[in-house]
């Protein structure tokens, strides 16, 4: 049975205990100051690296261990030192790059036919409310909303100068659509051929989420930011639900035709939902999303289709085990 390796943040965890229920041993690998926390809970039982260099995975791919794409790998490793690593890869390893860059992004989702917000291909086409984005999984960090094209200007030569952005085209100008937020997570399946909605959540931002707590009187100069905090469970109303799995299953297919072999295991599409119940999606995470961590005692969507309870963590164990049981692995490794 291979091993598995995880970067430590964001959803190790939830992966951890769901590979070691399934009797995967995980190595954590990180910066020596993230790796306490592995240590400190006694059912994790796993083993922990110091991250020092690409040249650790190469070690790990030696020792039989493959990667779990996680949100970490994307921002902390780089899309670059995950493309060429030796290691195998849970996940579908050429989508990190078309999810590292808005513009591939958006013609991916573009290319599914799912509806996406706006995008402005520059600052003088702004004629309406932006989210004016920073590169990279960045967590919501320096996000800025208005309606004054003037006002993005002034923000992107800060972001320049702070060096969060090299070159102005790096920035993603999107129209901000106003709605209620919703993460949707997905499981595609290759071993069964089956796409399974695992669940949904809400990020808490700070301070889009904390300024509701203050009155119009109070706001003053304060800016809405969207710095991820935590993430909270919802549960869409029913008839949502046949929307979502359909844009999941476009997205499936849209990865198939332009990344071959197509999508693996988990994604996430990330939603506003208008007041005419009309789901857009305005990102994707094209690997498991620290959202799913709301269902750390198990999804009730998984039982769904499982008949138990169980974490997106587990779910890429059991896929993991079928595919080696099936001599399929190929199958789900990168
Ligand atoms: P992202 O980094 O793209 O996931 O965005 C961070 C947060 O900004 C999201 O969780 C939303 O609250 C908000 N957001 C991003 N894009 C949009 C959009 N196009 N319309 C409305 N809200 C957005």
């Amino acid at each position: 049975m291979p091993r598995a390796a995880i970067y430590a943040g964001h959803s190790a965890i939830q992966l951890s205990l769901g590979l070691r229920e399934e009797g995967i041993e995980v190595a954590v690998f990180g910066p020596q100051d993230r790796l306490r926390l592995y240590s400190r809970f006694p059912t994790l039982k796993v083993r922990l690296l110091n991250y020092d260099g690409p040249s650790l995975l190469d070690k790990l791919a030696d020792e039989g261990y493959f990667m779990i794409l996680t949100g970490g790998t994307v921002e902390y490793l780089t899309p670059r030192v995950v493309e060429e690593a030796r290691i195998p890869v849970f996940g579908l390893r050429g989508l990190v790059r078309w999810e590292a860059d808005w513009r591939l992004k958006i013609r991916l989702l573009e290319e599914a036919g799912i509806p996406v917000p706006r995008v402005f291909r520059s600052i003088e086409e702004v004629d309406g409310l932006v989210i004016a984005k920073l590169p990279g999984a960045k967590g919501g960090r320096g996000y800025l909303v208005t309606r004054n094209p003037e006002e993005v200007r002034g923000w992107l030569d800060r972001m320049v100068t702070q060096g969060l952005v090299a070159a102005p085209d790096e920035v993603f100008l999107q129209e901000y659509v106003v709605g209620t937020t919703m993460y949707a997570h997905y499981f595609q399946s290759p071993i069964m051929d089956r796409l399974e909605l695992t669940g949904f959540d809400i990020r808490y931002e700070s301070n889009a989420d904390g300024l509701r707590r203050l009155t119009p009187r109070n706001i003053g100069d304060l800016k809405e930011g969207f710095v991820v905090t935590g993430n909270l469970q919802v549960y869409p109303r029913e008839r949502l639900l046949e929307d979502f799995i359909e844009l999941g299953e476009k997205f499936v297919e849209a990865t198939r035709r332009l990344i071959p072999p197509g999508m693996i295991g988990p994604f996430c599409l990330e939603t506003v939902i208008t007041e005419d119940l009309r789901p857009i999606v305005f990102e994707f995470s094209g690997r498991i999303v620290a959202g799913t961590n709301v269902y750390l005692g198990g999804s009730p969507y998984l039982a769904l289709y499982w008949g138990r309870e169980m974490t997106v963590g587990r779910r890429i164990a059991l896929e993991v085990k079928m595919a080696e049981g099936q001599g399929r692995l190929g199958e789900v490794l990168t």
